[in-house]
């Protein structure tokens, strides 16, 4: 949606398909963990571009229809129900997904990435107090955390590292986090995995990495996610852990990569390839690529990196 909005705005005024997996129009994901599950926010306050903002930008959009290949040189993407688009420019924002463990099938178990993931998540917790266990102190498992302890819940977040996402935040501001989290109530399991979801048909709990059974109603899983390129297999695209893209985010003539799937050379960091899962790096390089094919000669794309989290009264941003 960035991207599109970018070249609008670059006045831009050739034809834009917008083709989504997802039933739905696009949407914004942070206040998922926060606003929605609390019950603060309904679902409909989370679009990213209502009414006429959405009108404005002229969108062909094709929701619920899967890309599942890319022709490279002819520029054809083909989905999932057999037809297929030929374009000047391809655009691959494709995102990432969440990673999931055995047992995350069994009723009473969540991930949380989607509006609809967000809405049967937010049903559970709404319905009277529960044992919640969070797998993974990540940004996920964090937030969920702390949003469950605010609806009254008893919560155990689970965490393989020494501190809460020590990854993001570093081992110093990471155990303050932790100590944050256990002030508040939530029961903080660190340097402990989980072995295996139990139960039947619905959750009854998890085993730890020390062998240790804890009953759970609700399990939510927040162990990170894995970029979307399967589809991109036969596509001649370099993929390595993302679509692999030049400094300009392009990965072949014409085709770009944007958002949790591009990995790029950030030449704010020497070239490092980066491949950055945050909601302000997706918005920028939409931006950045939206306004490069309109043909606005900025770059290289060179972010320094930046997030937010909320978790109780507390905005940690870095
Ligand atoms: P994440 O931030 O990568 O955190 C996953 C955490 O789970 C890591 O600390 C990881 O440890 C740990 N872990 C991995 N396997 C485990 C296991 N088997 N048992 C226990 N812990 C385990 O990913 P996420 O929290 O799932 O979030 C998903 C995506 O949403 C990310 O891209 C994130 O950036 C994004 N998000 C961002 C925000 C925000 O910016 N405020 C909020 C929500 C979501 P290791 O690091 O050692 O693997």
């Amino acid at each position: 949606l960035r991207c599109c909005a970018a070249l609008r705005r670059a006045n831009f005024d050739g034809s834009i398909a917008l083709v989504g997996e997802e039933p739905h129009r696009p949407y914004d994901r942070p206040p998922l963990s926060k606003q929605v599950l609390a019950g603060d926010w309904d679902l409909e306050r989370v679009e990213l571009a209502p009414g006429a903002d959405w009108d404005e930008l002229k969108l062909d959009f094709h929701p619920s229809v899967t890309a599942v290949e890319l022709a490279a040189s002819t520029r054809t993407v083909s989905f999932h129900d057999g037809s297929s688009m030929s374009a000047g420019t391809v655009v691959i924002a494709t995102g990432a997904r969440p990673r999931t463990l055995p047992g995350v099938d069994l009723q009473g178990v969540h991930v949380l990435r989607t509006k609809d993931e967000a809405r049967d998540l937010q049903k559970e917790l709404a319905g009277g107090a529960k044992r919640v266990v969070v797998i993974g102190a990540g940004f996920i498992g964090a937030e969920v955390a702390a949003t469950s302890l605010g609806l009254g819940h008893d919560v155990t977040l689970i965490e393989a590292g020494e501190v809460p996402m020590e990854r993001g935040l570093g081992p110093v501001i990471g155990a303050i986090c932790g100590d944050l989290h256990s002030d508040e109530g939530v029961k903080l399991l660190l340097a402990t995995g989980v072995t295996s979801i139990l139960g039947d048909r619905a959750v009854t709990g998890v085993e730890l990495s020390d062998g240790r059974h804890l009953d759970a109603d609700i399990v939510v899983v927040g162990i990170g996610v894995v970029p979307n390129t399967e589809w991109l297999r036969d596509s001649t695209l370099t993929i390595d852990d993302g679509v692999v893209t030049d400094a300009y985010c392009q990965a072949a003539d014409g085709i770009y990569a944007i958002g949790d799937v591009a990995r790029f050379p950030n030449q704010a960091f020497g070239g490092e390839l980066m491949r950055i899962e945050h909601w302000e790096n997706a918005s920028e390089q939409g931006g950045f690529v939206g306004r490069r094919i309109a043909g606005v000669q900025d770059g290289p794309f060179a972010p320094i990196p930046w997030f937010w989290s909320d978790q109780y009264s507390h905005k940690i941003q870095l």
